[in-house]
Order: C-alpha cells, then structure tokens, then sequence
C-alpha cells in the first residue's frame, strides 16, 4: 500500500539513462498502477494479482513488481510457471521464505518461496529443483535442511556465489525476486523483518546486473519495503533505482 508510491515518488528524481546499460528507458515501459488489495484478504489479494498479471505475461510481457509482502511473488510466478515450463527462480533475500506453515498459514511472507518451489517443481522426481537462493542468512533448522535436499541455496554472498552458477541458468527463463532486507539494515532500514550481517547496495547492483546480462529474465520484483519505518527514505530510493 505505500511502499509503491513512495518508489513511484522518489524515481522521479532519477536520471533517465543508465552508464551501465549505455541506454535509456523512455518509452520502453508502462505503469500498470497499483492493484488495491481488500485488507487481511489473503485468498482475494492473490486473485487480485493474478487476474493483473495473466494478460501481459501471456502476451510475453516483461512484469517488474513492487511490493510490499513477499507473498505477492506467488501469483506472479503461477503465471509465468504456466507460459514457460522450464522456469527458474532467483530469490535474494536474508530469510529462506521456506516455512509450510505460519501463523496456522499456508501462504504468507514466511512461507512464500516455499509454495513458489511447489509451482516451479511439478513432475519433478527429487533432486534439486529450479530455485536458487542467495544472501541467506536466517532460517529454521527445518527450511535450512528443506533447502539442502531441494533447493540451491547460498549463504551471506549474493555476487560471488551466483557468478559460481550464473552458467548453469544460461538458456533457462528466470524470475527474478528480490527481497530488500537482502540488504544490510545499515542500507535498508526501512523493512518488515531487519537481519543484520547482510550486503551492500553495490553489491545487489551488480549482482542484478550480472543475471541480466547472462541470463533471460523474463519478469522480476523487489518485495518488503516499509516507507513508514524507512528512515531518510533510503531504502525506497535503493528500491526506485533498482526497479529502474
Ligand atoms: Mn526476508
Ligand atoms: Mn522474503
């Protein structure tokens, strides 16, 4: 509810052309406005979302979200597991998201990456699946060990340990999600769950970067920013650049 607004706000002030990409992005986009969602409505906000996005992903539209609570990656991923079966997700984000259950709940925040491995997973027999996860640093035992059998997880890093694997993903179609409190709190104070120990914004750049580059991502979004906890407005104005 506010943190769309507020990126909106402050990537205003942001340059329209990019030294790292050598271009700009007039008129390569469009603002499909926000999607009001009925408070504590977990089942409607979710249909909500899905009935947004279906079109342009299935017209083979690249989908950039902002959020908010990282269960808004569910129904976007639904959508883009169905245009390309081989799907893979990059996750960067502090927490494994990999709960079966929160608060008596199937889908939240703590759970999400969970069901979204469910999604992207379908037929497989075992083994590691297509979800790769990076900056890792809080967990239960549980999802940490949920992630050993199935999942690729790295902890800490994010540059490094994708550099390692970004040529395993060459060929793949990839989603892309972005957790903020990735970040250290000393960069991104402005989020729901604040983990200290984590990495530079330069770092998140260039790691956005690197996947762009050698990889086709084909939708991405960058989740859990909190305008009313983002002191000096830090973490929106990361996230504005970011999405930009
Ligand atoms: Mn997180
Ligand atoms: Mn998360």
């Amino acid at each position: 509810m506010f943190a769309p607004k507020r990126i909106r706000e402050l990537s205003y002030t942001l340059e329209n052309y990019s030294p790292v990409w050598g271009d700009c992005i007039d008129g390569k986009f469009c603002d499909l406005g926000d999607i009001v969602l009925p408070w504590g409505n977990i089942d409607k906000s979710l249909k909500f979302i899905d009935e947004v996005v279906k079109g342009p992903i299935s017209a083979g539209k690249k989908i950039v979200g902002i959020g908010g609570d990282h269960l808004v990656t569910l129904p976007i991923v639904e959508c883009y597991a169905e245009k390309y079966k081989d799907l893979a997700v990059v996750q960067f984000d502090a927490h494994t998201d990999l709960r079966d259950e929160w608060s008596s709940e199937k889908n939240s925040h703590a759970t999400v990456l969970r069901r979204v491995y469910e999604v992207i997973s379908k037929g497989n027999k075992g083994g590691k699946g297509n979800l790769y996860q990076f900056g890792i640093r809080s967990g239960s035992k549980e999802e940490f060990d949920f992630a050993e059998k199935y999942c690729h997880l790295y902890k800490y890093d994010v540059y490094e340990p994708l550099k390692s694997v970004v040529g395993s993903l060459k060929g793949k179609n990839v989603y892309l999600t972005i957790d903020i409190d990735v970040l250290d709190p000393a960069f991104a104070p402005g989020t729901g769950y604040i983990e200290a120990g984590g990495i530079t914004s330069k770092e998140l750049f260039d790691a956005v970067s690197l996947l762009l580059k050698e990889t086709n991502v084909v939708g991405a979004d960058v989740v859990e920013v909190c305008p009313p906890t983002d002191n000096s407005d830090r973490t929106s104005a990361i996230e504005a650049k970011l999405v930009r």
